[in-house]
């Protein structure tokens, strides 16, 4: 019989000194990566209140927490400063996402060389989206116009590195048609990622009718799915129609009866994310990445669910 989830999360050894984990080793037989993503705050009070965060679901010793990289690369220096604290202060495995927005390959170079001097050894390897004042996409002189092209950097000239990449169950926006898409996913791995973490999603056929054209295209790589969990309609709302997640329509409808209530829409969201997190289970995911939005309530409720209890 396998052994309860809680005991199958690969977690740093405990005591000191702290030594992270790489994310190749955090996915395989009889292991469940749990990891959790957030994002640098822009004030004080956003600081103060991702602290108090991470201090609640660091306590379920989680693989690793990933801090995302702000578009254009606005947050450079705060995504290493919390990937670096999320080590120093909570005895966590940082990922640090990383884009190719605005830098030329040598800036790159600069950042990912200051990245491994902090003690990161873990990158979300991305193109990232447009720059401010730009409609699509457009690599810099001397930059990339792919992450592709970011991984086989990062895998020559830091070999030891763990890289995870962006997947897309429902495609990429911007992507012709999925098989493409799926092809062009092909090409981070084979350029050297260590796993990939799909885009958010609420249906979760449409992740399993995707894992199965993954693994058909021969992509042998820990497929991580992304789940967050709806705690307020309206910003979900905007959030999808972004990334062009669907959202079921009888779930909507049930928001959408709810909508001058926010702790109604909170208990339907998170009730429909720990669903989707047993179903996913059930059927053998290698682990699950939350988006959290920097709030810790949601994953929480759905961590007593799934019977994982602080350590
Ligand atoms: P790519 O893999 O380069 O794909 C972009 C598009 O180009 C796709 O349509 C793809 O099919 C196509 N393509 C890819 N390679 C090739 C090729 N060699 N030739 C031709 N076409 C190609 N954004 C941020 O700004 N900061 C973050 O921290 C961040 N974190 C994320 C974390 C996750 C888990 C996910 C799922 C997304 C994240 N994003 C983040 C969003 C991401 O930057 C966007 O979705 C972006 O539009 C695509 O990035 P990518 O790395 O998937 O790009």
């Amino acid at each position: 019989m396998a052994a309860p989830l809680s005991q199958q999360i690969t977690r740093s050894p405990a005591g000191e000194p702290f030594a992270p984990l790489a994310m190749g080793n955090v996915y395989g037989d009889g292991k469940f990566g749990l990891s959790f993503e957030i994002f640098p705050p822009q004030t004080s009070a956003g600081d103060d209140s991702l602290n108090r965060t991470l201090e609640r679901l660091t306590a379920y010793r989680p693989s690793f927490v990933s801090c995302t990289y702000g578009a254009g690369g606005s947050t450079q220096a705060r995504t290493a400063d919390w990937c670096r604290r999320i080590q120093a202060d909570f005895a966590t495995t940082a990922v640090s996402h990383f884009t190719c927005v605005g830098s030329t390959k040598d800036e790159l170079l600069t950042w990912l060389n200051a990245a491994v001097e902090a003690g990161i050894g873990n990158i979300m390897a991305l193109r990232g989206d447009a720059a401010e004042g730009q409609d699509s996409f457009q690599a810099v002189s001397g930059g990339f116009s792919y992450a592709n092209e970011l991984v086989a950097l990062i895998r020559e000239r830091f070999p030891q590195m763990g890289i995870g990449v962006a997947g897309y169950p429902e495609k990429h926006p911007e992507a012709d048609d999925a098989a493409t898409d799926l092809a062009n996913l092909k090409r981070k791995g084979d350029a050297g990622a260590d796993a990939v973490f799909t885009q958010l999603f609420y249906h979760n056929a449409s992740f399993f009718e995707f894992r199965d054209r993954y693994e058909q295209a021969g992509i042998d790589k820990p497929l991580v799915p992304g789940i967050m969990p709806i705690t307020e309609f309206a910003r979900i709302k905007r959030i999808t129609s972004l990334c062009g997640a669907l959202i079921p329509a009888d779930l909507a409808t049930q928001l959408e009866a709810v909508q001058d209530d926010k702790q109604a829409q909170f208990d339907i969201g998170v009730d429909h994310a720990l669903a989707q997190c047993r179903e996913l289970i059930e059927n053998n995911v290698p682990g699950i990445h939350f988006y959290v939005l920097n709030r810790s309530r949601a994953c929480e409720r759905i961590m007593e669910g799934l019977d994982i209890s602080p350590q």
